[in-house]
């Protein structure tokens, strides 16, 4: 399978690194939206959202949003604020099938998003 997140997860396509568990790991994105554009993403191969498996990949994605949580004070966004952002499929703007959580900060989110 061509799957960019899937070449870094074994360690074959090159990564900044900001955390790795095992399960869920963060890259800084190589694209960075903001001053600071973190992706959380699982090791195992999920490429959307509507792909999950409703009661096997629930902690999974617990376990994503708590990783995001724990970067963002890693990096000094706890006080400050964040925004976190899942896209889906093609009209939700996701470009990588493979799912990830965005963490963004380090400047003024604006609402509503583009
Ligand atoms: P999406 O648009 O699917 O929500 O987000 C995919 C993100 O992955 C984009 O922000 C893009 O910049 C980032 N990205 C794409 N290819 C790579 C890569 O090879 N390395 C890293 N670190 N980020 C990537
Ligand atoms: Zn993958």
């Amino acid at each position: 399978m061509d799957c960019i997140f899937c070449k870094i997860a074994e360690g074959k396509s090159p990564a900044n690194f900001v955390l790795n568990d095992g399960d869920v790991f963060a890259v800084r994105d190589a694209h960075p939206m903001a001053p600071i554009h973190i992706l959380i993403i699982p090791q195992k191969h999920i490429a959307s959202l509507t792909d999950l498996d409703g009661t096997d990949d629930r902690g999974l994605v617990g376990k994503m949003v708590s990783t995001a949580v724990e970067v963002a004070k890693k990096v000094s966004l706890s006080d400050r604020g964040f925004r976190l952002v899942w896209n889906c499929r093609e009209e939700g703007g996701q470009t990588v099938d493979h799912i990830h959580l965005h963490l963004l900060g380090g400047r003024q989110m604006k609402w509503p998003p583009g």
